[in-house]
């Protein structure tokens, strides 16, 4: 027999080839091959729209430690082959980076959405050894500019990807500069928030709550404001990146400690200016201070605030806490438990954007608080709907306040008014003003 052999120096240049571009478990090209081809593929001036797509599973490393490396290696093997099958009719370059993590160049007219759409769909399960394992694709899609530097396209099709980790809704996401662009705005802010709070740029601004019986200011709702040179950024820009980074804690303790502060200060001076005195039964302005969910999982929240109250030497009847009810239950702990510690410790506590989360009126049998804030999409209703009567007729059976939120128009006032809410709070009065501006506001009413 015959035999064929390469020549030794052939031999050698393939192998060294093999060892730097190809990945030896799935025979794939691997990263630096990748970035090679189809950098080539970019720089092709053919009018074929090009996608980078980056794809790898949820939880692969739980995956490999329970059933076994050995498991593992093989479903990445299998992985690789169905890929390939699945696009065989694209002219494309599939290759693998590392451990579960594939990238892949498609040049095609087709849709892109379908595409990734069907390779989801058929990757939910891969067969090794006639067992059958249940995976979950996290597809990234980017489609690269003509010519575009093949680092640049491989890194927007990841940030595409890292959006939809642990998002199971969503079967790809295609990159958008708009999520990109917020994802350097949250970075941006987050490297200066710690040095905004010791700059003291954040500030308390209170939104007076007028009582529809007095038309008097019996309340304020404290609400953070941050400033930084000449901006001002909205509290909506950065109040929820701070609950997912958690920074929340120590902005809500901040605002906490100022305005339990400022209302001493202005009811010292509400007092001696008479404010109380010709006025039947208020002898008192309160604070509602808002405080995130992201505060219940975190232990001694309560004792926290009572200590700061100590120091500060105020009566807690002057402060309300606003709690939200999307925190119904976190970690086990139910929002009831927590409003019933609240209340024992001796806080007066409002169930804020009332009627927008998970809550029902049913809930309120179970929770210990005092104030029901409505939220400003019924009272934006209020003409055409009769949610708004039947909450206030519940809280009253419960002897819990009421409190309409953003009210705007002197109908929305009137109406309130027949239905017998007690407190209302919105542009339509004021909107949130500094420290000086509201005690001015309290002494014109
Ligand atoms: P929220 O607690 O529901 O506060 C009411 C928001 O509605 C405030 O927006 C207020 O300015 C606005 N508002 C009041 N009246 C009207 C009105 O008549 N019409 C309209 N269109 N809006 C009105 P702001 O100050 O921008 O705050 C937005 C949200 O940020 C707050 O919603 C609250 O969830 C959060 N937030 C603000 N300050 C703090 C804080 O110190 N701690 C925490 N955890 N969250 C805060
Ligand atoms: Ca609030
Ligand atoms: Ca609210």
């Amino acid at each position: 027999m015959k035999r064929f052999y390469l020549p030794f120096n052939k031999l050698k240049k393939k192998s060294l080839y093999n060892l730097a571009y190809i990945d030896p478990i799935t025979e794939l090209g691997n990263y630096y091959y990748f970035c090679q081809e189809a950098q080539e593929v970019l720089l092709k001036d053919n009018n074929i729209p090009k996608y980078i797509l980056i794809l790898d599973l949820e939880k692969f490393r739980a995956l490999n430690q329970y059933y076994g490396h050995d498991v593992g290696r093989k479903l990445i093997i299998e992985l690789a082959k169905k890929i390939t099958n699945l696009l065989v009719n694209y002219n494309n370059i599939i290759s693998r980076f590392a451990n579960d993590i594939f990238a892949i160049i498609i040049e095609t007219n087709d849709n892109i959405n379908i595409i990734a759409d069907n390779l989801f769909n058929n990757l939910r399960h891969i067969n090794v050894e006639n067992e059958t394992y249940n995976i979950y694709p996290i597809i990234g899609v980017y489609k690269a500019q003509n010519s575009e530097n093949i680092l640049i396209a491989i890194d927007k099709a990841l940030t595409a990807h890292d959006e939809i980790i642990g998002d199971y809704n969503t079967k790809f996401n295609v990159y958008n500069e708009n999520t990109e662009k917020e994802i350097i705005k949250e970075h941006k802010l987050e490297e200066i928030m710690e040095e905004a709070l010791k700059n003291e740029e954040f500030k308390v601004y209170y939104q007076p709550k007028i009582e529809l019986k007095t038309n008097k200011v019996v309340s304020c709702e404290a609400l953070v404001r941050w400033f930084r040179n000449d901006t001002f950024i909205q509290p909506n820009d950065f109040i929820p990146l701070f609950e997912k980074n958690r920074f929340i804690i120590k902005l809500d303790k901040y605002v906490f400690k100022k305005a339990c502060q400022d209302i001493k200060y202005i009811n010292n001076l509400l007092r001696e200016n008479n404010y109380f005195t010709n006025k039947s039964d208020i002898q008192y302005i309160t604070a509602s201070i808002n405080v995130s969910k992201e505060h219940f999982s975190y232990d001694n929240f309560i004792d926290d605030y009572l200590n700061m109250t100590n120091k500060i030497n105020i009566p807690l009847n002057m402060i309300e806490l606003e709690i939200t009810e999307s925190a119904s239950v976190f970690k086990g702990i139910s929002l009831a438990s927590i409003t019933r510690e609240m209340k024992q410790k001796g806080f007066n506590i409002s169930l804020d954007d009332f009627g927008t989360g998970y809550s029902s009126l049913s809930m309120l049998q179970d929770l210990t608080i005092d104030v029901l804030k409505i939220d400003k999409s019924f009272i934006d209703k209020i003409g055409t709907s009769n949610i708004v009567r039947y909450i206030i007729n519940m809280a009253k059976d419960f002897n819990i306040k009421t409190v309409a939120e953003g009210v705007e128009t002197k109908e929305q006032v009137e109406t309130l008014r027949n239905m017998g809410c007690d407190i209302v709070q919105g542009y339509y009065y004021s909107k949130p003003l500094s420290l000086e501006e509201f005690i001015n506001f309290c002494n014109k009413t």
